[in-house]
């Protein structure tokens, strides 16, 4: 059957039991009846946590990117660096989802949140473009980052052969060879991309906002980071299924290779931590980042099945399980307009 393809009425009608992942062989279309309704529960939350980037004010970044001594150097650049970084890599994931996960994952529901995160992911490189055009950064410079900034284009060289087995039009699952293709991919760009390749840029600007500096920035990666948080979870429970469905694909060779994968991220990332703050700033240096990214290249690991990498490492940015742990403080998005948001939206999972 096609990725699209309308059962025969011979088969009858669908039963929850029919229902797979990966490989279904009954009708796509029919949403209901529900197999995976945490696929479901995530699609409902994202759409009640729906933001626009222009709804928030940003003319305090405005001024202080205005003023010579409003930032330092090391400041400005890292800044730079960050949005060189994720101006591309939500466009990225967004084609990743559309042009390559939507059409191997056979599940009505599944594919229904993977409608909504490629909406976010819409909205995030609007969020960033956004932020660019506001500080009237040289666009030019800031969008070309990602061929030119040699830590940027290695995290993006990483990632791409893993997005091209999905985009490509001939691959197709059906194999253990196959299968455990998208398993690996799904999995790096989970738990590597949005799980770990995202969390130095999200660090670096939430940091920059707890000194009252780029507040607007800092509340627009907010919304973000809570947008990705969903989008990493989705990400975790759509590898655990098809592990539970496919066990035959969960080789001690396979996870070995996983293993591989999750320390070489952490390398690249580290490595472009070191190169947005080659001196260190607001009281972080890279080996700071070298232990968060240890922390939680850990946790996506315990996350999907896997030994811990780095055991003992611990989290030296305390502060961040903070801002996630804000979601119940109604204060904490008092600055956005809210008509979007309805009783019980400001959740994080
Ligand atoms: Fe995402």
């Amino acid at each position: 059957m096609n990725d699209y393809t309308i059962a025969s009425s011979s088969t009858g009608r669908i039963r929850v039991e029919d229902k797979r992942i990966i490989n279904c062989n009954a009708d796509v279309n029919q949403l209901v009846p529900f197999k995976y309704k945490w696929a479901w529960e995530k699609y409902i939350s994202a759409c009640a946590n729906h933001w626009m980037p222009q709804e928030v004010n940003m003319s305090a970044d405005i001024a202080l990117w205005k003023n010579p001594n409003g930032l330092t150097d090391d400041e400005r650049l890292m800044v730079k660096r960050n949005l060189g970084f994720f101006t591309t890599a939500d466009s990225l994931a967004a084609n990743n989802i559309v042009l390559g996960t939507y059409r191997h994952i056979t599940n009505p529901e599944c594919r229904q949140y993977l409608l909504r995160q490629a909406f976010e992911e819409a909205i995030h490189t609007h969020a960033y473009q956004y932020i660019v055009e506001s500080l009237g950064l040289d666009e030019g410079e800031i969008f070309n980052m990602y061929h030119e900034v040699s830590s940027i284009r290695e995290k993006d060289e990483f990632l791409l052969p893993f997005i091209d087995t999905l985009t490509n039009p001939d691959f197709k699952t059906g194999t253990p060879e196959t299968d455990r293709q998208l398993l690996r991919s799904l999995i790096v760009f989970a738990c590597i991309m949005e799980g770990l390749f995202f969390y130095v840029g999200f660090v670096q600007i939430l940091a920059l906002g707890r000194q009252n500096k780029m507040t607007g920035a800092a509340e627009q990666y907010q919304y973000i980071m809570r947008d990705e948080s969903m989008h990493l979870n989705f990400g975790v429970d759509v590898i655990n299924q098809i592990k539970l469905e496919n066990p035959h694909l969960w080789t001690l060779e396979f996870r070995a290779e996983i293993c591989s994968l999750m320390q070489k991220g952490v390398e690249l990332e580290y490595r472009y931590a070191e190169d947005t703050m080659p001196r260190g700033v607001l009281g972080m240096n890279a080996s700071m980042f070298k232990e968060y990214l240890r922390f939680i290249a850990n946790r996506r690991c315990q996350q999907i099945g896997l030994d811990v990498l780095y055991p003992g490492a611990s989290n030296p940015f305390p502060w961040m399980a903070e801002i996630i742990d804000l979601k119940k403080e109604k204060n904490f998005f008092e600055t956005r307009v809210t008509e979007y948001q309805t009783g019980g939206a400001l959740s994080w999972d």
